[in-house]
């Protein structure tokens, strides 16, 4: 991969820049070059497309048990959300509730998605940053 499309792939991350078939109208995101419905139909026909960022939790876990470089977050929720354009994208919930909370309710709840930092390399001192979401009801 090019340092260019590098960038430009991390600057879609961030801004929630997905692609929008340009035959049925279905959003890709992280972005697509190729519609997984009509396929060759559509190829040439992609846009780019930014997402509202906002969907709601269709299915999530409580992480207990993480990689070091999370290890000080646990334990913590990571959802499937779908977004109100919908594609279905997984991200951590950063205000979730006790989870001895009843887990069902979680189900269907709205979430905003927020730029946060999502590891810091000690080493390095490099910080990883991307998306998350923020419940919102
Ligand atoms: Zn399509």
């Amino acid at each position: 991969m090019s340092v260019a499309r590098f960038w430009r792939e991390q600057q879609n991350r961030y801004n929630f820049v997905g692609t929008k078939c340009g035959s049925c109208g279905r959003f890709f995101f992280p972005p697509r070059e190729i519609c997984t419905d009509c396929r060759r139909k559509s190829l040439g026909k992609m846009e780019n497309e930014k997402l509202s960022g906002s969907g709601k939790i269709v299915s999530y876990t409580i992480v207990h048990d993480a990689p070091d470089a999370f290890k000080a977050q646990v334990p913590y929720m990571m959802a499937i959300v779908e977004l109100d354009e919908g594609p279905r994208i997984t991200g951590q919930i950063v205000n979730y509730p006790q989870p001895d909370n009843d887990q069902d309710i979680m189900i269907g709840r709205k979430v905003n998605s927020v730029f946060r930092k999502i590891s810091a390399d000690g080493k390095s001192g490099i910080i990883h940053y991307g998306y998350k979401f923020k419940l919102i009801d």
